[in-house]
């Protein structure tokens, strides 16, 4: 498991009073601790634990804060090769407007947003859900806009071993808007690609493996990677140009490999 801690799950809450039933599984002990540092919070920010309003609100804010890391108790490579199957398809799947949620680690404040992801397959492709519950896996946890984009990345091209990935994350971070420096409006970008999403068309093509993988075992580590990049600004549809630039890309390379347009 990746950077995994399992937590015990001890507690299990049935409930059917919202219109459908809902099973929340908890680790009670986990509440019982996080819960007790949050009515010393409570305490040290003038607030009264005992008052009618906030009696619970340890327990609730403790669960969900398990809610929220549930991502440490998740294997995302097991996720997708869970749904692993051999195909001749080798065109650019997109997966777009993936919803993201998931804490900033600075201020454990909410970020939250859009992922976009691509990957040309290389043998292998894998379930289409398979894909937001790895950016799900890695977002429910403390993160860092960046090292969530490179992880998603990673992930994909380590285990899926396609000719390339390309993630493109698009977020609002609370710890901008309502602290700090206050910015509404600001929307952060980043951006991860591998393979054949990199201008290193050479590298891309000799890297790629003739042989499609084994969709069946562990592969080789990726050794093409390129650093995120992070854009910072106003919403401006910045992220869709940048990933649009990244499908261009792809699609010149296209022409360059087979010599027809393929598109
Ligand atoms: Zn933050």
């Amino acid at each position: 498991m990746a950077n995994g801690k399992v937590k015990n799950k001890s507690y299990k809450r049935k409930d059917v009073s919202e219109g459908y039933e809902r099973i929340d599984t908890f680790d009670a002990k986990g509440i019982a601790r996080i819960g007790g540092h949050y009515t010393d919070i409570l305490k040290a920010i003038g607030e009264d634990p005992n008052r009618e309003g906030l009696k619970r609100t340890p327990e609730r804010v403790a669960k969900a804060m398990q809610f929220l890391t549930h991502g440490y108790d998740l294997d995302p490579a097991a996720i997708l090769k869970s749904a692993m199957f051999k195909e001749d398809y080798s065109q650019m799947v997109l997966v777009k407007d993936i919803e993201v949620y998931s804490m900033c680690e600075h201020h454990m404040l909410p970020f939250f947003g859009k992922a976009h992801i691509a990957y040309i397959p290389n043998g292998c492709i894998t379930g289409l859900s398979k894909i937001p519950r790895v950016v799900d896996a890695f977002a429910r946890r403390l993160q860092v806009q960046e090292r969530l984009t490179n992880e998603i990345r990673d992930c994909l091209h380590d285990t899926l071993k396609p000719l390339g990935v390309a993630v493109v994350m698009e977020c609002a971070h609370l710890c901008m808007q309502m602290r700090g420096i206050q910015k509404q409006n600001s929307v952060t970008t980043t951006s991860a690609f591998t393979g054949i999403f990199l201008d290193d068309l050479a590298h891309a093509k000799s890297s790629s493996s003739s042989s499609a993988p084994n969709c069946t075992r562990d592969m080789e580590p990726n050794t093409l990677q390129q650093q995120p990049t992070t854009i910072y600004g106003p919403e401006s549809g910045s992220s869709t140009r940048t990933f649009l630039a990244s499908v261009f890309s792809y699609m010149a390379t296209a022409l360059v490999i087979s010599g027809v347009m393929a598109w």
